[in-house]
């Protein structure tokens, strides 16, 4: 194993499960912890803010983190946007993590000229809401979707994720989205800068091929498959091209020394 001086981590799989803990998780942050070794939380979920994954975290399954360690989709589709430079007005399709953030890093609500419409998880999600987001994009607006994921899992299956609701947009306009998320380059080159390292000194570390590998493997980044939720083991053999390494747990991880 190489010494990676910086971790970017998945959350829901990795470090925990929908409700229940992974206790190897919450071990490994806390070596990382003790190692001193900067990590970040990478996640494609945008409902939440960092505050609230922070807290979350805590309260449910007694893990310490601030949340300056925590790095969401929205976060990345701000600091897109900034770079970006097209202008102030936004109009979103989302919930109060992705919405309330946007606002408050100095965008302005506009429904009717806006320069950029973002599109992510919106479970109050209207017709109407998709009109303004078509109407807007149809009249130049640049159209981001803050994550590809077409589905969530839960406990009554796989439910409509925020792809699916870029995908209606996408149809509605014939425009083709700016994608934030995992596993996109946009996410992965703004949560390693906010490290303040390189690309070769970081591993990403994941439980979602699809998504978190894909992630590494197609941005040049080091990557750890902890098979403790999305992709089973039986997938691992015939997996089109290997992580870095692959683990059971995150207990069988030697954090450098
Ligand atoms: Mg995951």
């Amino acid at each position: 194993m190489k010494n990676y001086q910086g971790y970017l981590i998945d959350l829901d799989g990795t470090i925990y499960l929908g409700k229940e803990p992974i206790p190897a998780g919450k071990r490994f942050v806390e070596q990382l912890q003790k190692a001193q070794l900067p990590f970040l939380f990478v996640t494609n979920n945008t409902t939440k803010s960092p505050a609230v994954v922070a807290e979350r975290l805590a309260n449910e399954f007694d893990i310490h983190v601030s949340p300056e360690t925590v790095y969401t989709a929205s976060l990345a589709t701000i600091d897109y946007m900034k770079d970006n430079n097209r202008g102030k007005k936004v109009f979103v399709i989302g919930e109060a993590g992705l919405i309330d953030l946007i606002l408050e890093a100095g965008f302005v609500w506009d429904e009717e000229n806006p320069d950029y419409v973002v599109v992510g998880l919106d479970s109050q999600v209207t017709y109407e809401k998709f009109v303004t987001a078509t109407l807007a994009i149809q009249k130049g607006a640049t159209f981001i979707g803050t994550n590809p994921d077409k589905n969530i899992p839960t406990e009554r299956g796989l439910i409509p994720g925020a792809g699916s609701l870029i995908s209606l947009v996408e149809t509605a306009t014939q425009t083709k989205p700016i994608f934030i998320g995992k596993p996109e380059a946009i996410i992965m080159e703004k949560a390693v800068a906010h490290l303040g390292l390189h690309k070769e000194q970081v591993i990403m570390v994941g439980d979602n091929y699809e998504t978190d590998i894909q992630a590494g493997l197609k941005n040049g980044i080091d990557t750890l498959l902890v098979l403790s939720g999305f992709t089973p083991k039986s997938a691992v053999p015939s997996l089109p091209e290997a992580p870095s390494y692959v683990i059971d747990s995150l207990d069988e991880w030697v954090i450098g020394e």
